[in-house]
């Protein structure tokens, strides 16, 4: 679909580039010819992750260790960056989730996960886009969001309510930073299968059938699909766009089906939640 340079020329950060979407995400783009930079907590995921995209894309791909929950690392971490040159784009997929019972959810717990979505997502972009203006350097920001942060979503609150967050400091910040060459979108899929998330979203008994088998599309997003439209949001081609949550989840939202927490886990008792912690903290 896309030319092989679609990319030459942009240099990319993709937090939580290691694993899962953003690992994809990175590939597709440095197989497009940008200089890609993946940034996460564990620098041997990063490594490795570098080496198999490299050798792919016969492109150098930089692996960071970065925890976005701390504002001093992400300056720092930027700083280290932005030495080589600046940033053309960030990409924040950098998240944490589970399903547990709100009501029985430790402040600790709530934090776990809206302290990498929407304090993370925030340090990472007020980071970038300061750096840009100051330099009057034009910048593009992509979050990777979900539609619970519409809808809302029962068992996995703090996600939802931390990405509606950053889905109003995207639209906040289009309008703020417009005026000075910053876009700022957001993309939110639906279902696809990445190891570990999948493991805390579904531990056994979670579903009573394939998720995917209730959607309008009867099928799992596939990896390519989401990578390539986030290649197009990193391409000048979509210029235009700023502000927007692009859907990509055959029709999930739309339809309103009940997302990762389906049937089963309204008949749960507390047992069976707390089976469901020790299973969830063993894929971690
Ligand atoms: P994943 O494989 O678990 O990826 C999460 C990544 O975030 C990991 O690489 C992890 O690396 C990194 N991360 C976590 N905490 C971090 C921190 N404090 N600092 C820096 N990096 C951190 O999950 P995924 O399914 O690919 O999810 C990617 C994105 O897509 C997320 O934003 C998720 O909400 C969104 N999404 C996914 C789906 C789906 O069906 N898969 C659906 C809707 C939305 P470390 O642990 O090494 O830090």
């Amino acid at each position: 679909m896309f030319k092989d340079d679609l990319l030459l020329g942009k240099r990319i950060l993709v937090t939580g580039g290691g694993t899962g979407l953003g690992k994809s995400m990175a590939t597709r783009f440095s197989e497009l010819g940008a200089d890609v930079i993946i940034a996460g907590r564990r620098l041997e995921v990063l490594k490795a992750a570098a080496g198999e995209i490299e050798a792919r894309s016969k492109r150098p791909v930089k692996a960071i260790q970065l925890d976005v929950r701390r504002a001093d690392m992400v300056e720092r971490v930027f700083d280290e960056i932005w030495a080589d040159g600046p940033l053309s784009a960030l990409v924040n997929n950098a998240a944490g989730n589970f399903i547990a019972q709100s009501e029985r959810l430790s402040p600790r717990a709530f934090e776990a996960v809206t302290s990498i979505v929407l304090n993370g997502t925030a340090y990472c972009t007020i980071a970038a886009g300061r750096r840009w203006i100051e330099a009057g350097h034009p910048g593009n920001i992509l979050s990777i969001i979900t539609s619970a942060a519409w809808t809302g979503q029962a068992f996995t609150m703090p996600s939802a309510a931390a990405k509606g967050g950053v889905f109003a400091m995207m639209r906040s910040l289009a309008l703020e930073w417009g005026p000075k060459g910053i876009r700022t979108a957001a993309i939110a899929p639906g279902y696809f299968h990445t190891e570990g998330a999948w493991d805390r979203l579904f531990p056994e008994g979670a579903i009573s059938q394939p998720v995917h088998e209730e959607l309008p599309i009867s099928r799992m997003g596939d990896h390519s699909e989401l990578a390539d439209l986030a290649s197009y949001m990193m391409s000048d081609r979509s210029s235009y766009i700023t502000g927007e949550c692009i859907v990509i989840d055959g029709g999930r939202w739309l339809s309103g089906t009940s997302g990762f927490a389906t049937r089963p886990l309204f008949t749960w008792d507390n047992q069976r939640w707390d089976r469901a912690r020790e299973e969830i903290a063993a894929a971690r």
